[in-house]
């Protein structure tokens, strides 16, 4: 399912007060919406500039501002400059701290993921500028190195620095699955249910197709971890953060969808974008093989791949796919997804994808064709 985080305060259509008002005074700042109506009242306006912000942000659009269209509009008020920025104190986030890490990338100083959020490895960056360029080097983003960053102007452009650098690792890191780290991340857990439909229900089935998914790259020498256990229902930071911590390869998320009309089917699979362009080349490259493989060994309906900035595929600094595999709310979807036979053959698919992923172009074999059995001795 989609639309998760998003029941803890939500506005919507109809709603009226003074958080009302201050989104509409974001999607002013931001152009998408002419006045604050007063008083604040969330009329059809703004819900059509709320569905554009969530369009150009990729984030789910549904007119609806939770928690995470919320973080995304605060997020985005902030430009370059506004305040100081550094480690120090609390975790700054927002499109100041994305200007500023698109703006060192630029100059050759590796941030890591655009993300707008201000970590160690930004800081590394920034202190990396300051020594190069003779400032302080103290990793705090005052006046005096937005001046510098401002007078060098656009001396780099046309790189897409972080995407070079995560093909590079890629093609360094070797063909060999044995001794990689890979997060498997079962979606939703203990109380949250997640979808469900025709006596499924999304939680156990992501689990148990986590466990089989781990069994196969366990057994092709991949070190496994899994986000979650049967009772617990982590954040996606929290998923994010042990990816990070245990400095995994890659991470897949497996979820299951649910749609208002039955008629609804299919899989997709997403990946790191935000419509600015910026996106995860590698993610969008195993979720491209992770769509085929699935395609091709199952009759489900290819729903395609796409770039999304949900939570999980943002915070995690490595590539991230998360698959939404068929709904639970068609019949015939659900009938497959209850038999144990499928969800072997999608987690065969899966690591398959990732095998494919490390093999060198020249050696990439068809799809639909790679087995288990064949990685095994590799
Ligand atoms: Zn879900």
């Amino acid at each position: 399912m989609v639309r998760d985080a998003r029941d803890v305060a939500a506005f919507r259509r109809g709603d009226a007060g003074s958080a009302v008002g201050e989104i509409q005074s974001a999607l002013v700042h931001l152009e998408l919406l002419t006045d604050v109506s007063t008083p604040p009242l969330f009329d059809q306006p703004t819900d059509w500039a709320v569905r554009e912000f969530q369009q150009n942000r990729g984030l789910v659009v549904d007119g609806i501002v939770g928690p995470e269209t919320w973080g995304a509009l605060q997020a985005a008020r902030l430009s370059l400059g506004d305040r100081l920025l550094s480690l120090a104190g609390k975790l700054y986030a927002g499109d100041d701290v994305a200007a500023l890490q698109e703006r060192l990338a630029e100059l050759g100083f590796d941030t890591g993921r655009v993300d707008g959020v201000f970590g160690r490895q930004t800081e590394t960056a920034l202190r990396g500028f300051q020594k190069e360029y003779g400032l302080v080097a103290d990793g705090v983003c005052g006046p005096a190195t937005l001046r510098a960053l401002k007078q060098l102007g656009r001396l780099v452009t046309g790189g897409r620095p972080h995407a070079l650098r995560e093909s590079e690792q890629l093609h360094r890191s070797g063909a060999a699955l044995a001794g990689k780290v890979v997060v498997v991340d079962p979606g939703h857990g203990g109380p949250d249910r997640g979808a469900a439909g025709h006596d499924l229900d999304e939680a156990s089935i992501a689990e148990d197709l986590a466990a089989r998914l781990e069994g196969r790259l366990t057994a092709v020498g991949v070190r496994t971890v899994v986000t979650r256990g049967a009772d617990n229902c982590p954040t996606d930071a929290q998923r994010a953060d042990l990816a990070n911590q245990v400095h995994a390869d890659l991470v897949i998320s497996l979820h299951v969808d649910r749609a208002s009309s039955p008629l609804c089917q299919g899989v997709a699979t997403y990946h790191y974008g935000t419509a600015t362009g910026t996106t995860s080349t590698v993610g969008e490259r195993l979720a491209s093989l992770v769509q085929r493989e699935v395609v091709a060994r199952t009759d489900l309906l290819d729903c395609r791949v796409h770039a999304k900035s949900w939570a999980l595929l943002r915070l995690t600094h490595m590539p991230t796919v998360r698959l939404e595999l068929g709904h639970l709310t068609h019949p015939g979807d659900a009938a497959r997804l209850a038999d144990p036979a499928f969800r072997d053959v999608i987690a065969e698919a899966v690591l398959v994808a990732v095998q494919r992923l490390y093999l060198p172009l020249d050696q990439d074999p068809p799809t639909g064709v790679l087995r288990l059995a064949d990685l095994a001795h590799r």
